[in-house]
């Protein structure tokens, strides 16, 4: 079964294609807790700790996600949206959890028919497969350091990168950090996988659940930035919207 969490339309807030208005899907799942990034919340009144898309992630949620089993639904849902459409953004939670769910590559299949861009947020531990549904996608990889409170072996597999790096062009890393990642070695680990993929773009973003928190963090990440050669992002949609779902 593919879950799908949510879907809106706004602009992409972070990484290569910031400010580009997109359709988001946002599905249901992941392989991962990152229960280092610290968002608390509520499930029948137990505090748990995730990440902030902790309602794509966490399946005590999956009542409020939408079962999607077959392909009509998920184009009936175009219809929600106006005709000018050309970048869609699939996320989660982690999507590449149905790379192999077939409803998922139809829904792939149908938007290359139509010429959407298309971006995949990954946090590129899935291998894709080698085959023509899953080339001329734009891969944004958000690779986890330590900070995410994940073990190495499960956060980074480098034959999942090499997969999609081998297939796809148009592909760059993302990272989320802050002051103490930086203090804690972040430079080192992320030199660590540059050196395995040199041409890859690196994105540095900061952590930041709302407006206040990313104001806190930015400078930090902007210096490290600039000391590291890396390419700055910031979270257009948490400083407009303030980290509000939907966005
Ligand atoms: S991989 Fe991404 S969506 Fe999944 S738990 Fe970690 S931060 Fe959240």
């Amino acid at each position: 079964m593919l879950y799908l969490v949510e879907h809106f339309y706004s602009i992409q807030g972070e990484g290569k294609f910031s400010g580009v208005p997109s359709l988001f899907f946002r599905f249901g799942g992941c392989n991962l807790k990152c229960a280092g990034f610290g968002t608390r919340y509520i499930v029948d009144e137990v505090e748990k700790v995730g990440c902030d898309s902790f309602y794509a992630v966490d399946s005590n949620f999956r009542s409020s996600w939408q079962e999607i089993g077959n392909l009509d639904q998920l184009i009936s849902i175009f219809q929600h949206y106006h005709q000018n459409i050309s970048h869609v953004v699939l996320t989660g939670g982690e999507p590449l959890i149905y790379v192999s769910n077939p409803v998922f590559l139809q829904f792939l299949q149908y938007l290359k028919s139509k010429n959407f861009h298309i971006t995949i947020e990954t946090n590129g531990t899935i291998a894709v497969p080698e085959i023509d549904i899953f080339r001329n996608i734009t891969y944004s990889i958000a690779l986890k350091l330590s900070n995410s409170g994940e073990e190495f072996q499960k956060r980074i597999n480098i034959e999942a990168i090499r997969s999609i790096v081998r297939i796809s062009k148009s592909t760059f890393f993302k990272f989320t950090i802050d002051q103490k990642a930086i203090l804690q070695g972040a430079d080192r680990e992320i030199s660590d996988i540059a050196k395995l993929f040199p041409n890859i773009p690196i994105y540095c973003m900061a952590i930041g659940r709302d407006r206040e928190e990313l104001e806190k963090n930015s400078p930090a990440v902007v210096d490290f930035c600039i000391k590291n050669s890396y390419i700055y992002s910031d979270r257009i949609h948490i400083r407009l919207w303030n980290g509000e779902k939907g966005y």
